[in-house]
């Protein structure tokens, strides 16, 4: 990672960069908790390391749906007002070990639901590219903070493309590892078979050099996978000669602003001046993803979020009795699309409709999961397609909330079935940025990674215009 000097210099000059820019409440409203005390403390610690680490000195924010030590951790939400955590993540630990320091948690649509960053109980963020306009969400403030400078990594969370969207709006890389390739210890949880961590970078090996951190088993995690973690930083520099990608047609409906269209299409050359074919592919199942996702996706909310409750964590409101203590604190305490899934999710999932819905959603899921394996197994090795349909969209321009859904349409597909997906920019649409997304087979990272690396080289300059 580029950059040098010492921790504290470079802590320092974050702050700087994040007072510069109006990253608080009165500006773009992304850095929601920070001790700026803490956090020189901990870059003089970082300093006096024997053995420094990958990440030695490196400030980082990570989204406020991650269990930190010292700062809230209230995931953009009422509920959680004033909830300080008293243990740490994995990922976060892990960052911390190998040297980085945390300089600001960042605000979040509520639990992490919503493709915009209009859904914080702390207000709405604003994206630095253009402040007139979203930075995508759910960790849309993370992606704010990577593109205002402030930092040059950032934690998200993925659930339906919550890292890879805001990525692609903000014009920086966003990565959604493999599911169980990064822990998910102390990530607060929304749809447990759905959510990932994931990271936001400046610039490609930004990211590969945070995911290889985080990335491995962790015993606090079950489901995180017991499999040896790439070197991803290899890939930098690499050709493409005999790499097969996929085009999927599903991917680029007639619907598709040909903008859009032509920028994935160039971005399709320059991977062919690198030495890849292009095949077109089919994934039959896709438009299926919005529908399954949004059922899947609540279900498994409804039961997590029953643990915010007034009893264990943050905000408690009386009313009568303990019932009446459970209803105000949750009505009140959960905004309004927190509340709206509750009840789909319990809805989907209740005794009469559990089959109708659930069980037809989880079918189908696979069958999703399935057209990827398909195409992968035909000797295909990564797929690209646009990360979103459009550029980011102005404050209040998605009022209905299926509207607002149908903006997850390329990415919901890559949590369902679990296959690592990434954003790198690819160029520029009404002067906003947009995104290419590159999906890999479960556990290619680094075939992944390879393709990302040379894809920012060949498009050089032109994935900013
Ligand atoms: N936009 C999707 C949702 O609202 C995905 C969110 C996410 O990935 N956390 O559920």
């Amino acid at each position: 990672m580029s950059a040098g000097g010492s921790a504290v210099a470079r802590v320092t000059e974050s702050f700087r960069r994040a007072d510069e820019v109006h990253a608080g409440r009165d500006g773009l409203n992304c850095i929601l908790w920070s001790d700026r005390e803490a956090s020189l403390a901990a870059a003089r610690e970082r300093d006096a390391r024997a053995s420094p680490g990958p990440l030695a000195g490196v400030p980082y924010a990570a989204k406020d749906n991650f269990a930190t030590l010292g700062l809230p951790t209230t995931c953009g939400s009422k509920i959680l007002e004033g909830y300080v955590s008293p243990y740490e993540g994995t990922a976060v630990a892990r960052l911390h070990a190998a040297g980085a320091v945390l300089v600001g948690k960042t605000n979040c649509d509520e639990f992490a639901m919503g493709s915009s960053n209009e859904h914080s109980a702390w207000g709405p963020v604003k994206n630095p590219v253009d402040p007139t306009r979203v930075p995508g969400g759910s960790s849309g403030s993370s992606a704010a903070a990577v593109a205002a400078g402030i930092v040059r990594i950032a934690l998200g969370s993925e659930t339906g493309g919550s890292v890879r969207q805001p990525a692609a709006y903000c014009g920086i890389v966003g990565v959604k590892p493999t599911y169980g390739r990064v822990s998910r210890y102390g990530l607060v949880a929304f749809a447990s078979s759905l959510d990932h961590v994931a990271v936001f970078g400046t610039a490609v090996d930004d990211a590969a050099l945070a995911l290889e951190v985080i990335a491995g088993r962790d015993p606090l995690d079950a489901t995180s996978a017991d499999r040896p973690v790439p070197k991803l930083r290899a890939e930098q520099g690499r050709d493409l000669k005999g790499v097969v990608i996929g085009r999927p047609k599903e991917y680029f409906p007639s619907t598709l602003d040909p903008r859009m269209v032509e920028r994935c299409d160039r971005a399709l050359d320059a991977l062919r001046s690198r030495g890849a074919t292009v095949r077109e592919v089919s994934l039959p199942h896709t438009p299926l993803a919005i529908p399954v996702y949004y059922i899947v996706a609540p279900a498994e909310a409804s039961s997590n979020l029953a643990r915010f409750d007034g009893v264990r964590y943050g905000m408690r409101l009386e009313g009568e009795g303990l019932r009446g203590m459970y209803e105000a604190t949750r009505s009140r305490g959960f905004g309004p699309e927190v509340t709206r899934r509750i009840l789909l999710g319990t809805y989907v999932l209740s005794a009469g409709y559990y089959d109708a819905y659930y069980r037809r959603a989880m079918d189908v899921r696979a069958l999703i999961a399935n057209d990827f394996r398909r195409v992968f197994d035909s000797g295909v090795h990564a797929l690209l397609t646009p990360t979103t349909p459009t550029p980011a969209f102005p404050f209040g321009a998605k009022s209905d909330p299926y509207e607002m859904y149908l903006n997850d349409i390329f990415t919901a597909t890559g949590n369902l079935a679990g296959v690592p997906a990434m954003s790198v920019p690819i160029g520029r649409v009404d002067a906003l940025p947009v995104g290419g997304q590159i999906i890999a087979d479960h556990f290619d990272e680094a075939g992944m990674f390879r393709v990302a690396y040379a894809l920012e080289a060949a498009l050089g300059q032109e994935a900013h215009q």
